[in-house]
């Protein structure tokens, strides 16, 4: 390493991508993919190379606290000892008159897993309690109910070095090529290396990925149970189901067996819209294969049967016996760099610390004896969409939202503006005035980005990386684990007087101690100093774990893998109607990262999607008399969008496509893909149905 070198992590997706950054000779920094790392060997995506411009300009940075007395005023500079002292003198107020319930944390699935422990200590152990979620709930949270009940825990079993053993991958509710491009290029490597791998995608969209496949199933939207189901059914009636595995490691293969019974796959060929051809191909692939690897994201998870999706398709690796074992296994490609970490620290409603379990009363003792309280609620918190309802109508008063823009992210975004003016008070912490969710604040609190502050972050495969402080915050911006430990001080909290980030993590991995998650033999100096390491890491010199359940003991209490069956195979959404005939479905694109406060400043970046269009298909843009480029007026239920349109093949008809990442950043809120989409929620994960709402669509 150079002086004046330093390696870190992206902070963009879940990839979890090496970078090196360097200074030059005017102190700016610029980077370069880490050709050591085992992730990305020196590669980066367009959003990863184009990181230091993000870190070098500060021209949007929020760089002193705001606050206004009252909604009638404008917030104006306050320093950092009003702005706290503010903060706890109103949280103290709102509880003692409404109940520590009357409070919420909203955090973030890129937060560091330092703040992530602490907003949640906060939370759950001394302000009493369980309001706290993260966007992570918008990404991850049906697969991880998923995890839960098939492995009994949170537990993605495999790396990315199986990718390079596998021979058959289904890729699922999920754009790799744009979304996790460095994954990708593994990916597309290994074909090229082994051209017999076969490649599977199901999407109802005719992406980069779709057209890498083998086999593109070009589903309906919210098919995906019928579909899973009927592939399990031919591997079934083709005699490729491993006996071997389902009798022994298993349970709940009969009552699995009888739902696959319910619809033959003719039957599911209608209802997917897949022909009988290619879900009997996709199922002999999948069946014959010697590894085979299953990929999903929000495509899957962001749906009212997100859950049920979840467990038919996990169950497709139980029937073939594909855990456990090299090139092989079920792999959720988490969106935000550090959803993993927050799920371990407990960063969600219904989750405790070190993967305990909110609604287990062991479980809480040991948290709050940890902790030393008294005790944790029992009440499980409100999630995302529920504290925005809560806040609307009026049962919570008062939210603390850090690092994450609700109001271009939530599903229906006019609910959440009305929501936040009804809150009696708002918090947040963030680092650029360009998220739109500051407008709505009363007191905002700036926060050190990444490179300004240190900690640690879990990729999608289990591995914590360490992040240096390499550059000072602009102006008078903090990291957030000094905002939030500050908050708790003045409230009165003992617990809370660390002397850096190091110490919170030190605590973070005492208490992972003897759990499935044990990194109490992994210390900052050992990431420092060896890289990065995934968990778990339970002893002395121990290096890490690439792969789970290689003994076939899972952590349920039979030690047995379990088939989950869905409550039903049908998408229970609301379907289009006359006055809605066309399903929207949202996602992202290439080169833009969620809600653009960060890859919105780079010039570069905007080039290869510059605004936001929406995706029709021909037939669908003919009965609408719509042609490629008109203005389009999209409407549903929420809301209105008024975007041009691009008329293509890739789409399927009867369904329409729109970018999630534009909010105000053009002048008008017409560009809000959550105008439109709706707030229903699995009932098990509480994951929003981001993925199907019914529009119309009219020429402008
Ligand atoms: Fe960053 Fe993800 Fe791109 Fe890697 S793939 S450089 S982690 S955005």
């Amino acid at each position: 390493m150079l002086k004046n070198e330093v390696k870190t992590t992206c902070s963009y997706c879940g990839v979890g991508c090496g970078i090196i950054v360097k200074k030059d000779s005017n102190n700016k920094i610029y980077v370069e993919g880490d050709k050591d790392h085992p992730v990305n060997k020196g590669m980066l995506c367009s959003k990863g190379m184009n990181l230091h411009y993000v870190a070098n300009d500060t021209s949007d940075r929020i760089l002193y606290p705001e606050m206004r007395w009252s909604r009638s005023h404008p917030r104006e500079r306050v320093s950092w000892d009003d702005a706290l002292d503010r903060a706890a003198s109103v949280f103290k107020s709102i509880i003692k008159k409404h109940g520590p319930d009357s409070v919420g944390f909203y955090v973030s699935g890129q937060s560091l897993t330092e703040e992530y422990y602490i907003a949640n200590k906060l939370t759950k152990g001394f302000l009493g309690t369980n309001n706290i979620d993260t966007n992570s709930r918008l990404c991850m949270s049906s697969a991880v109910v998923g995890y839960k009940k098939t492995f009994g825990e949170d537990s993605v079993p495999i790396s990315y070095a199986d990718i390079e053993l596998a021979d058959c991958f289904l890729i699922t509710g999920a754009n790799p090529a744009w979304c996790h491009p460095i994954l990708f290029r593994r990916l597309e490597k290994h074909k090229e290396e082994n051209p017999d791998v076969k490649i599977i995608v199901v999407d109802p969209r005719k992406t980069d990925t779709a057209n890498f496949a083998d086999i593109h199933l070009q589903l309906i939207p919210g098919t995906d149970i019928i579909l899973y189901n009927a592939i399990a059914r031919s591997i079934f009636e083709r005699g490729l189901i491993n006996e071997e595995f389902i009798n022994n490691y298993t349970e709940g293969f009969d009552k699995y067996k009888e739902q696959l019974g319910e619809t033959t796959v003719k039957e599911a060929s209608k209802l997917c819209g897949v022909s009988e051809k290619d879900i009997r191909k996709a199922a002999d692939v999948i069946g014959l294969a010697k590894g085979f690897i299953s990929m999903w994201a929000m495509g899957l998870n962001q749906s009212v049967v997100g859950t049920d999706k979840n467990f038919a398709l996990l169950n497709l690796s139980l029937i073939t016996g594909q855990v456990g074992k090299p090139g092989s296994g079920p792999f959720s490609l988490t969106g935000q760099p550090n959803a993993m970490g927050g799920r371990e620290v407990g960063g969600m409603a219904n989750l405790l610390a070190v993967h305990k379990d909110l609604m287990n009363e062991e479980h809480r003792r040991e948290v709050a004896q940890f902790w030393g309280v008294d005790k944790i609620s029992p009440t499980p918190g409100l999630t995302a969409t529920q504290m925005f309802d809560a806040l609307e109508s009026g049962k919570l008063k008062a939210i603390w939202i850090a690092c994450t823009n609700p109001l271009v992210s939530l599903p229906n975004t006019h609910r959440v503006e009305k929501a936040m003016k009804n809150a009696k008070f708002v918090v947040v912490q963030d680092i650029s005035f360009k998220s739109d969710t500051v407008a709505y604040a009363d007191l905002v609190l700036p926060a050190a980005a990444w490179l300004e502050k240190e900690g640690t972050m879990t990729n999608s495969e289990r591995r914590i990386s360490y992040l240096p402080k390499e550059i000072n915050a602009p102006g008078e911006a903090r990291p957030d684990v000094e905002i939030f430990c500050d908050f708790a001080q003045r409230m009165g909290f003992r617990g809370f007087n660390y002397n850096s980030a190091e110490e919170i993590y030190d605590e973070y991995a005492a208490m992972t101690k003897g759990t499935n998650i044990d990194v109490s033999f992994l210390n900052y100096d050992r990431l420092k100093n060896e890289g990065t390491f995934q968990w778990p890491v339970s002893e002395y010199r121990h290096p890490g774990t690439p792969r789970l359940f290689q003994d076939k003991k899972f952590y349920t209490p039979s030690q047995k893998a379990i088939f989950n069956i869905p409550a039903g195979i049908v998408n229970t959404s609301l379907q289009p109607n006359e006055a809605y005939p066309l399903i929207l479905t949202t996602g992202r694109v290439r080169d833009q990262w969620h809600t653009m406060t960060k890859t919105g400043k780079v010039s570069r970046l905007k080039t290869h999607y510059p605004r936001p269009v929406l995706e029709i298909n021909p037939v669908d843009a003919y009965l609408s008399k719509i042609k490629d480029g008109d203005i389009t007026e999209i409407k549903s239920e929420n809301g209105t969008v008024r975007v041009r349109a691009k008329v293509t093949e890739n789409i399927g008809k009867g369904v329409v496509f729109l970018p999630m990442h534009w909010g105000k950043q053009l002048q008008s809120d017409l560009n809000r893909a959550n105008n439109l989409t709706n707030t229903h929620i699995d009932p098990q994960s509480k994951e929003p149905d981001f993925k199907f709402t019914r529009v119309s669509v009219s020429k402008y």
